[in-house]
């Protein structure tokens, strides 16, 4: 391995490891074996910071959302598994001399690699690979002792699909680029093109991101949220979107005259459904217009119950898995000319309080007032 100058790697390293489903353990592992991978592409990064995506709390139960969103199957998590892959950092060691330039630099690599050689990596849709490897889940590794991510101190990543930070974007504000650029793949399944109004269910971090890039694409654009969390309420209305509608102060009922009437009947265009209920179907479905497009990012393994005359006159629904590299691209950009702002999303934390957080948030169901939290790293 070629390192940086005056970088000392450690043997052992601070990680999180998900032992088994709900077992979440800070301890020393060790240091990523960059070699024994047999990939000349792969990089050593320095954490900086991590994200905690939603899809985390789902692993930590036992679930393999991935694998439920891309492929649309059930498949079970090895034991081992480093969690985070929202990962920036700095490139400390690289095992070619192609890879030599990234060494120093701050950097916010793609999370996954795919197989380039698929029927859906060869025609363009390389988003729906099923034999992608990805950091921060099992997902395409031989069986290993520890699975890579970046709830630790070091993590590793591709060279091919390293993007350096801008300068005007904080290590901690380069982690959200996963859950953006999965924001601008959702805008693109759905009808924003057509300027009519959008519904967007669940405000959280990817709510939040797509409202803030269809206003970047057409601000005229009227937007509905519906959300039930009082603190991404609170957040959301830091923001120029037209019309937050708290859930829990409206029923189903109310919530679908409000924004009928807002609308002239018309109804809305284009559903971003990051909920993925029943219920959140229902409503979205009640509020679509002929010829609209329902895009659902939260495929749960269930059954729901929907009356099908919902779907006449052209009426689709669709899921949203991952991104496309240019997706990737241009949602970096945004994020460097302050187009996409995420200042206001963010909570720090220390990598060894993932453990107690999870906890809270999951086995005692309590968000508290995270919308986004970030470990920092020193
Ligand atoms: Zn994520
Ligand atoms: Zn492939």
């Amino acid at each position: 391995m070629i390192t940086l100058k005056d970088e000392q790697i450690p043997k052992l390293m601070n990680a999180v490891v998900l032992e088994k489903p709900f077992v979440l353990v800070h301890k020393k592992i060790p240091i990523w074996p960059l070699e024994e991978f047999k990939d000349p592409d792969l990089l050593l990064i320095k954490v900086k910071a991590c994200g905690v995506c939603g899809s985390d709390f789902r692993y930590y139960q036992g679930e393999n959302p991935w694998a439920q969103h891309t492929i649309g199957q059930k498949i079970e998590n090895p034991p081992n598994i480093v969690l985070g892959h929202e990962f920036s950092g700095i490139v400390i060691g690289v095992l070619n001399d192609s890879n030599k330039k990234w060494l120093g630099k701050r950097v916010i690599p793609i999370c996954s690699k795919t197989c380039g050689k698929c029927a859906m990596c060869t025609t363009g849709r390389e988003n729906l690979c099923e034999n992608t490897i990805h950091m921060g889940h099992g997902q395409g590794w031989d069986e290993l002792e520890y699975y890579p991510g970046a709830y630790a101190d070091y993590v590793i990543a591709w060279g091919k699909g390293c993007f350096e930070i801008p300068e005007s974007v904080t290590f901690e504000e380069a982690t959200t680029m996963d859950v953006l650029a999965v924001c601008l793949h959702m805008i693109n399944q759905g009808n924003v093109e057509k300027g009519e109004p959008v519904l967007i269910l669940g405000c959280g971090p990817a709510g939040n991101g797509i409202a803030q890039i269809i206003k970047i694409i057409d601000p005229k654009i009227e937007i509905f949220i519906v959300e039930n969390s009082k603190r991404a309420v609170e957040v959301a209305k830091q923001y120029k979107f037209n019309y937050i509608i708290n859930s829990n102060t409206k029923n189903e009922e109310e919530i679908i005259q409000f924004i009928l009437n807002k609308t002239n009947g018309h109804g809305v265009n284009s559903i971003f459904d990051s909920i993925g209920t029943e219920s959140s179907f229902n409503l979205g479905l009640s509020l679509l217009t002929k010829g609209g497009t329902y895009v659902n990012m939260a495929v749960h393994d269930q059954n729901i119950t929907m009356n099908q005359m919902k779907l006449a006159s052209e009426r689709k629904i669709t899921t949203s898995s991952n991104f496309l590299i240019e997706e990737y691209k241009q949602t970096l950009k945004w994020l460097g000319e302050k187009r996409i702002n995420v200042k206001t999303w963010l909570t720090e934390i220390k990598l060894s309080e993932i453990p107690k957080i999870f906890r809270k948030i999951v086995d005692e169901n309590n968000r508290g007032e995270y919308f986004k939290i970030i470990i920092k790293k020193d």
